[in-house]
């Protein structure tokens, strides 16, 4: 049985900050750019994105690296750089901002739902343990506290012995 992820009040108030935005255009473009660990996940799915600010001196992105130091940051950063410089060449810029710290709440719903997909559990407050994203059994072991990056750790389904990673709560 699968759970049905929950949404939380924080993704709510991002999806609303998106939905109210003028430049609709502009955020669905940056649908494109994807996490370079977890390529089904746009950055948006992820919570990474957090605004897009278009002012007189030109574009400026705003995004919250999942955790501080995340290597993935370098190649997302140039990515929203390649996909928009084109369109507005010299006038983008891609603001880090580090405060409030990025958390799993931010993540969206369908995101959570592309990598339960992709193999990976998402993140789930309400379990004790995260159900198998194979055959959905919440009887799973821990093997590892990590997994194969930081934020994941290693676990295996005690019903069907599949491996998977988990991506834990923040
Ligand atoms: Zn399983």
């Amino acid at each position: 049985m699968q759970t049905i992820p929950t949404v939380s009040a924080d993704y709510i108030s991002r999806s609303q900050h998106r939905q109210s935005s003028a430049h609709a255009d502009l955020w669905n473009l940056l649908d494109q750019v994807r996490d370079p660990e977890i390529p089904v996940l746009s950055i948006w799915d992820l919570g990474v994105l957090q605004d897009i600010r278009v002012e007189e001196e030109g574009i400026a992105v705003v995004i919250t690296p999942t955790y501080s130091g995340c290597p993935a940051m370098t190649e997302i950063r140039q990515a929203i750089l390649d996909l928009l410089e084109p369109e507005y060449p010299g006038k983008v810029s891609v603001k880090i901002q580090l405060a409030p710290a990025w958390t799993t709440d931010w993540m969206s719903p369908e995101g959570k739902e592309q990598l339960r997909d992709y193999g990976i559990a998402p993140p789930n407050e309400a379990a004790q343990s995260p159900c198998c994203p194979r055959c959905g059994s919440p009887d799973t072991a821990m093997v590892s506290e990590f997994g194969s990056t930081a934020c994941k750790a290693f676990y295996k389904c005690r019903s069907c012995s599949e491996p998977f990673d988990y991506f834990k709560c923040i």
